[in-house]
């Protein structure tokens, strides 16, 4: 699998983490070799785009094969880590043994049902391309039920849209459902008045946006609230059925809830039976490696880690792209003897955080700027096409967005139909 006296760098996760140590470490003598279970590198911030059915998947994710093609000490394999031997320096991919020198644990996080994993089957998270379409079948197909819906409160039901969970996932799925119900569609439907959709926005906490400054809270809020969506602040879910979902004492009846609520390392980090700081990810040392293993590293969203200057590194696609480009060095100069060159302890450099509420409107803050509106739109526009992986991408992206603007169309309004038994299509489990 190596070349014999090459250094063995092992990767498991190709997101943000993962991809920008690997690429971080083309120029070092070391072979490295990604694992990844899904085969393509996804940008997350725009799942919500695939679930509301404004992007297709292909524009948001790209083969992590065709990314690596031209780094020529990197080999890319297909398969699940289930098992991690840390005394043996090895793992476990889809079933087979492969050896490492060095560790970068890059899985990312899933989502937390906080011990109440029945709640799934009603309400499902986003957090891959399978999730994302899968949501949007279930969003069209209530649109759909609701156009044949003889009864009032079933039709009602149908176009109830329940988001739980008001950080930016549920804030920008929530404006970009209620447009799409509101100026997208209703001229498609004879019987359906789509512009009636309620979409509610469940919230534990007393405002939108805790990661953001209050000011942004506010912001958001107001924003959503122009656009019809109602918020329901410090109000806790304690029921998801089938039927509906229950909170603060109240059951709203809906056939379409959808889960924002929170995250936890993926599961393969058990195997490492660490120690966990809050959320359940790993509480690494400065330099992001395990404590005890200097030769494996946790970083991304499986990472806890309060870096040098006390600033605990979010769960967010720069917390990860950092960690990887920081670990790529420290592992460049240790491959190459130059401990002089190795990086002080890691430091988080907080480049702002934004949130879109839809068309024209969002929320941003840049150092000590905050600002909404369209501007901020603008802004959150810009930065995300140039971020997306791939011109390909940043072209199809840029393209659907302009026509989505101008002529209040979404090109990816597909009902992808689960098959019975079948070989990996999403399965809908409102059938
Ligand atoms: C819907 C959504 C919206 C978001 N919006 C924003 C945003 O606007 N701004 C922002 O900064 N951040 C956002 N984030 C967070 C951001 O995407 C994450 O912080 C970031 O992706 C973390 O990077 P990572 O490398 O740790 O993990 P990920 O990017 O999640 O990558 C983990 C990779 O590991 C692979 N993997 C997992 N387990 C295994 C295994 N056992 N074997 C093999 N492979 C495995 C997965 O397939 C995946 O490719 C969002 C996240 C989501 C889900």
């Amino acid at each position: 699998m190596s070349s014999p006296g090459r250094v063995r760098i092992v990767i498991v996760g190709c997101g943000f983490g993962g991809l920008f140590a690997a690429k971080a470490l083309r120029d070092t003598a070391a072979d490295v070799l990604v694992i990844d279970r899904n085969n393509y590198h996804l940008f997350q911030p725009l799942l919500y785009q695939v679930a509301s059915a404004a992007l297709a998947p292909a524009d948001i994710a790209q083969p992590v094969r065709a990314i690596l093609r031209t780094q020529r000490n990197a080999r890319v394999i297909l398969a699940e880590v289930t098992g991690i031997d840390l005394a043996a320096r090895s793992l476990t991919a889809s079933g087979q043994r492969v050896d490492y020198d060095y560790l970068v644990l890059a899985p990312g996080a899933v989502d937390n049902y906080f011990g109440h994993a029945d709640w799934r089957a009603f309400a499902p998270g986003m957090k891959d391309i399978e999730e994302a379409t899968l949501i949007r079948s279930r969003l069209l197909r209530s649109f759909e039920r609701a156009e044949i819906e003889e009864d009032a409160a079933a039709r009602a039901a149908e176009l109830t849209f329940v988001i739980v969970g008001g950080g930016p996932t549920g804030v920008e799925l929530a404006g970009a459902i209620k447009e799409l119900a509101v100026d997208v569609i209703p001229r498609d439907f004879r019987r359906a008045d789509t512009r009636r959709a309620r979409v509610i926005l469940i919230e534990a906490g007393d405002r939108l946006l805790p990661s953001m400054h209050a000011d942004s809270s506010l912001r958001a809020l107001a924003q959503l609230d122009e656009l019809g969506v109602e918020v329901l602040l410090g109000s806790r879910v304690t029921r998801v059925l089938a039927a509906g979902v229950e909170a603060g004492g109240a059951f709203i009846p809906s056939r379409n809830v959808i889960w924002a609520a929170g995250v936890r390392p993926a599961p393969v980090i058990a195997a490492l039976g660490a120690a966990t700081g809050p959320g359940g990810r790993v509480a690494v040392s400065a330099d992001c490696s395990l404590p005890g293993h200097p030769e494996v590293f946790v970083i991304g969203d499986a990472a806890y880690l309060v870096d040098a200057r006390g600033q605990t590194v979010p769960g967010v696609s720069q917390g990860a792209m950092q960690m990887g480009r920081y670990v790529a060095r420290l592992l460049a100069a240790r491959i190459s003897g130059r401990a002089a060159g190795a990086p002080a302890a890691f430091r988080y450099r907080d480049l702002g955080s934004m949130a879109t509420v839809g068309r024209s409107r969002a929320v941003v803050e840049i150092g000590g700027l905050r600002f909404g509106g369209l501007m901020a739109w603008l802004a959150w526009l810009a930065l995300h096409v140039t971020t997306l992986i791939g011109f390909r991408n940043r072209a199809a992206v840029f393209a659907s967005w302009i026509y989505s603007y101008v002529f209040f169309r979404r090109g990816s309004r597909l009902i992808v139909r689960p098959r019975p038994g079948g070989d990996g299509q999403p399965h809908d489990h409102t059938d």
